[in-house]
Order: structure tokens, then C-alpha cells, then sequence
């Protein structure tokens, strides 16, 4: 499909000097085609490069890259508002894993499903999960349009780890490359305190042999490094470098509490990092060096982590509170400007999902963007773009948004998704579940 959008806002790139606006976006074959300043549509140009499937008006929006949400579960978006004010590791315990252990796949395809129809609405355009029933969620992305880093997540507990690590080389075999290219795949041991040091050998030697990143939780919490350290003399972080997980691409989710030493360690391994700020908060998990990481150089994406420890999948919210939450607590007001935030959003979750010409609106990048309606008065008066992007805007201002060169929202309507079956399907989910208040 050919889209042109036409006579929109976009926001000045670093270190471009093309700063006028308005501006004629052309979107095909799934990639971003041109961006060239605003002309008539009966211009010569503009019809040249014609025949349009579709011409869209921009005018009165904003066009942005799509969000790059690089660390959730969609699977557990069943399971929102359940066990809630509780610590990670009760948690995790008593309240997550039981309820897991009765999920069958069928529930996490509609879990995924709701996931996917609130991220898309909110303008998310690329995902990355670490479940079980990967393939029910695959299956979600596929059907969907949405951008997918999907990997089967593997622990020793409950002697699951063989049969996880084989159902993760398998689902890799299979899904890498999917759905046009836009699912890839990573093998997703859960965690140092979760996986054995055999077992990451053996998922560092898959990873190896299959060419797919590693996605693992790090470091979330001061218990997880007493454990650690405790156990094996050394901090998450070293225990994975020591077991060759650091020498593959790895998304490192959390990293809340990473000594100075690591930093060095993460910098010096390319470790690409996922900062969670919502999720840390409500589980109280602490607060992440962001500034500090990102002194180092490391690439820092934003993630929501599910939306039972979040509740929401917005990436509007973690932008903004990642930019407040390391301004008051460093007490400096220069930390994560609202330029680092949106990066972060976007062209730098995409790197940390190692993903390649994704995350920026570039010629020739995949064609994931969305519009932006600002007529809102929280949009007013018209005072620097990214600064309003970031700490006016939210998910309500989103009007449309393409993933691959496909709509896949707009105004109001998503248009792979159905939404009165999603909730039907999820409630009736969560009431077998034993999920839901009885208030
Ligand atoms: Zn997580």
C-alpha cells in the first residue's frame, strides 16, 4: 500500500539542518519512501511520484516515530490489577506464578491481544515480550500488524528449564524472520536468580548458534544482589559476564541496581539496557543510574514491563516519568531531557532490541510512525515540540498509526483488533482465573 501523508508537523532531527515544517511523508513497500517539505498535492512532483492508495491530511497533527515499548509480558495483561501493593518477590510467589501455572495458550493469545489493541492505540508500534505460550502470542502479532521481539522465557524452577530452553531454540527456528520480517526472536533466560549457571551456558551456546539476541531481566532488585552475591561472590551482572551471556547481543531489562563496576562492565559489552521507571516504582524496586548509564554511552530504551506491575502499557507515561523520576531524584533538572526521553521511546529502544532502520523517520526505515492531534489544549500555546511531546502529550492524542506501512489505528478504531471480543474473551479469562474482585 502507498500512503502519502501530507502537510504535517515533524520534529526537527539531531544534527539535521532541515528544520522547516510543514513536511509530505510517502510510505511504501513497509518502508518510509520520502521526506520532503510540504508541496500541493496537484504539484508536479507530488503527482509524479503518484499513483496514492491513500493521501492522508496532516494538517494539525504531529508525526512521530512509533513507540518501542522494549520490555513487557503480554501474556500477563490478563492478569492487571491483580495483586497489586504487594513486594516483588510475594509478588511473584504467591500471587503471579500460581495464576501462571493455569494459563493455557488460548488465554495468552487473548491476553496478547488486549496488549497489543492498548499499545496500539497508545501509538506503541514495536513490542518485546519474554512469556510462555510464545506461540499463541506470536500468532497475536502475526494477525495484528505490530512490530514483535518475542522470546519463550526459561528458568530452572521446577525443573522447567530443559523443556523451556528447547521450546525457546524451537520457537527461535521457527518464528525468526516471521510475519514479513517484522517478528524477530531472542531466547529470554528469566533472570540470575531464576537460571542456573548451567543453564545459561547452555542458552549462551543456543543463543550463539541460532544468531538471536538474549533477553533477561537484571539487577531489579537489592534482594536479587544479595542472593547473587550471596550464592556466587558476584553481582548479577558479573555472574551472567561469567557465564558468557555478555559476549552475545543482550537486552538487559531493569538494571535497577547496577554497582559502578558494572556500568563499566555493560558499556565495555554493548549490554543494551531497558529502563522500566513505572514498574521499579510501584514494586518498589528502586530507582535505576539512569544518568550515570547514559554518561557510560549505553544505549537505554524504555519499557513498561507488564501491565500487572505497571498497570498501564503507555509509553507516553514512561517517557515522562523517566524524565522526571531522574530529575528529583538526582535534584538536577538537566537529567533525561525531553530530546533523551523520546529517543529513548523510540530510536533507542529499537536499538536495544537490536532491531535495524527502526525508530527513526528516515528514508528507507521501516515505516512505523503515527500522527498526533494537537488541538488539545494541553498542546497549547505552541511553545518547543519535543518538550510538549513529552510532558503535555498522552495516549489520548494519538489519531493514527502505521506499523510497516500498514494503518493499523485510526481515529478512534483499530482495525486488526476487535475489541468488544477482546474484552468479552478477557473477562471470561479472568473470571475462570479467579482474577477478578468480587467487589
Ligand atoms: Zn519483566
Amino acid at each position: 500500500m502507498r500512503i502519502l501523508i501530507s502537510n504535517v508537523v515533524s520534529l526537527p532531527r539531531e544534527g539535521s539542518s532541515r528544520g522547516r515544517n510543514p513536511v509530505d511523508i510517502g510510505v511504501g513497500d513497509g518502508r518510509i519512501l520520502f521526506i520532503e517539505d510540504h508541496m500541493p498535492l496537484d504539484s508536479e512532483k507530488r503527482q509524479q511520484q503518484g499513483p496514492w492508495d491513500r493521501i492522508i491530511a496532516g494538517r494539525g497533527r504531529l508525526v512521530l516515530p512509533g513507540f518501542v515499548n522494549a520490555h513487557t509480558h503480554l501474556g500477563m495483561t490478563l492478569l492487571r490489577g491483580y495483586g497489586d501493593d504487594l513486594p516483588l518477590m510475594i509478588w511473584l510467589q504467591e500471587k503471579m506464578w500460581p495464576v501462571e501455572e493455569q494459563l493455557t495458550p488460548e488465554d495468552v493469545y487473548w491476553s496478547a491481544l488486549l496488549a497489543i489493541g492498548e499499545m496500539l492505540k497508545g501509538g506503541v508500534t514495536t513490542c518485546a515480550d519474554m512469556y510462555f505460550h510464545m506461540e499463541a502470542t506470536a500468532e497475536a502479532v502475526a494477525e495484528t500488524g505490530i512490530r514483535g521481539f518475542l522470546s519463550r522465557g526459561i528458568q530452572d524452577a521446577g525443573g522447567s528449564g530443559t523443556r523451556g530452553l528447547e521450546e525457546a531454540v524451537e520457537f527461535c527456528r521457527q518464528w525468526q524472520g516471521a510475519a514479513n520480517g517484522r517478528i524477530t526472536t531472542a531466547i529470554g533466560p528469566h533472570a540470575p536468580y531464576t537460571c542456573s549457571p548451567e543453564l545459561l551456558q547452555r542458552t549462551a551456546d543456543w543463543a550463539a548458534r541460532l544468531e538471536v539476541p538474549i533477553h533477561i531481566h537484571v539487577a531489579e532488585t537489592t534482594a536479587e544482589i544479595g542472593e547473587i552475591k550471596g550464592k556466587y561472590g558476584t553481582t548479577p551482572l558479573g555472574m551472567l559476564a561469567a557465564n558468557g551471556i555478555l559476549d552475545l547481543p543482550v537486552t538487559a531489562a531493569h538494571c535497577v541496581h547496577l554497582e559502578e563496576a558494572d556500568i563499566l562492565l555493560a558499556a565495555e559489552k554493548e549490554v543494551r539496557i531497558v529502563h522500566c521507571p513505572t514498574s521499579n516504582l510501584k514494586l518498589a524496586s528502586g530507582i535505576a543510574p539512569v544518568p550515570e548509564m547514559l554518561a557510560a554511552g549505553l544505549t537505554i530504551g524504555l519499557g513498561t514491563d507488564s501491565a500487572a506491575s505497571n498497570n498501564r502499557l503507555d509509553l507516553w507515561q514512561e517517557m515522562r516519568t523517566a524524565s522526571l523520576l531522574h530529575k528529583g531524584s538526582s535534584e538536577d533538572p538537566t537529567a533525561v531531557p525531553a530530546g533523551t526521553a523520546l529517543q529513548m521511546a523510540t530510536f533507542l529502544g529499537a536499538k536495544a532490541l537490536h532491531l535495524e532502520q527502526v525508530g527513526q523517520l528516515q528514508p528507507e526505515w521501516k515505516a512505523d510512525l503515527i500522527l498526533v492531534d494537537t488541538h488539545g489544549l494541553h498542546w497549547q500555546p505552541a511553545s518547543d515540540l519535543t518538550g510538549r511531546v513529552v510532558y503535555a502529550g498522552e495516549r489520548g492524542d494519538v489519531s493514527l498509526v502505521i506499523v510497516d506501512g500498514r494503518i493499523l489505528y485510526e481515529d478512534g478504531s483499530l482495525l486488526t483488533i476487535d475489541e468488544e471480543k477482546v474484552s468479552y474473551e478477557v473477562g471470561k479469562r479472568a473470571q475462570r482465573l479467579g482474577l477478578l474482585s468480587s467487589t
